[in-house]
């Protein structure tokens, strides 16, 4: 099963899609932590994907594709993915059709979670997550907060906010998603694959479980 997660920049489509990956037993790949990860690592395609991210613009395509593309040839890919950021524009789409094609899959389902841009802005300004990449779980200091605060409940690590989550590239993370989804979007729906998700209670603690019930009585 080949799903990708649409959403703007804090819809809660990572949540959903680790939730998901548990449940299926899919591999998550996040392309936005594929590139902290190079960042973090000091890589040359780490510093390339910071010049860009720091003012919320998209890596360019050929860029993205390059290590979807390497990820996707890895073993524990060929039963389905969960796919959390990519892809994020038609080009990225159409290549992930060919990707997929070549080894005779294609896309399954598309949710797209649909929230409030007011809910979206504060939860993306209350989010941290855990510093410890194994667990990576978020958490919101104003809807889901951890038991201590700064401190993961899941494993005990320290709890970080991302360098991106401000005012300021929150403004152009969201203009940049709604410029690029519009054509992403239409494309999914021609294929029959998007299914649009709107929680109930999106300010809830468990919104994105919610999310994920969804998506799983939709279509899987
Ligand atoms: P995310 O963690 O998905 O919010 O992504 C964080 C940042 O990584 C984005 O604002 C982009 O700068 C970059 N990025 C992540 N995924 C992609 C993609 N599919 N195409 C281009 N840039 C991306």
């Amino acid at each position: 099963m080949y799903i990708v997660m649409l959403g703007a920049p804090g819809s809660g489509k990572g949540t959903a899609a680790k939730i998901l990956a548990k449940k299926t037993n899919l591999p998550h790949i996040s392309t936005g932590d594929m590139f902290r990860e190079q960042i973090k690592k000091g890589t040359e395609l780490g510093k390339l994907a910071e010049s860009y991210m720091s003012n919320g613009k998209l890596v360019p395509d050929e860029v993205t594709i390059g290590i979807v593309k390497d990820r996707l040839n890895s073993d524990d890919t060929k039963e389905g993915v969960i796919l959390d950021g990519f892809p994020r524009t038609k080009m990225q789409a159409e290549a992930l059709d060919e990707i997929l094609k070549e080894q005779g899959k294609k896309v399954d389902i598309v949710p797209e979670l649909i929230i409030p841009d007011d809910v979206i802005v504060d939860r993306i300004l209350n989010r941290q997550t855990c510093s410890n990449k194994e667990c990576g779980a978020i958490y919101n200091t104003k809807y889901k907060p951890s038991k201590v605060a700064g401190v993961c409940d899941v494993c005990g690590a320290p709890l970080s906010s991302r360098t991106d989550d401000n005012e300021e590239t929150i403004k152009n993370r969201l203009e940049v998603y709604r410029e690029n989804s519009k054509d992403l979007i239409e494309y999914y729906k021609e294929k029959g694959v998007l299914t649009q998700i709107t929680p109930k209670d999106p300010t809830a603690e468990n919104a994105s479980e919610q999310a994920v019930e969804e998506i799983l009585s939709a279509k899987l």
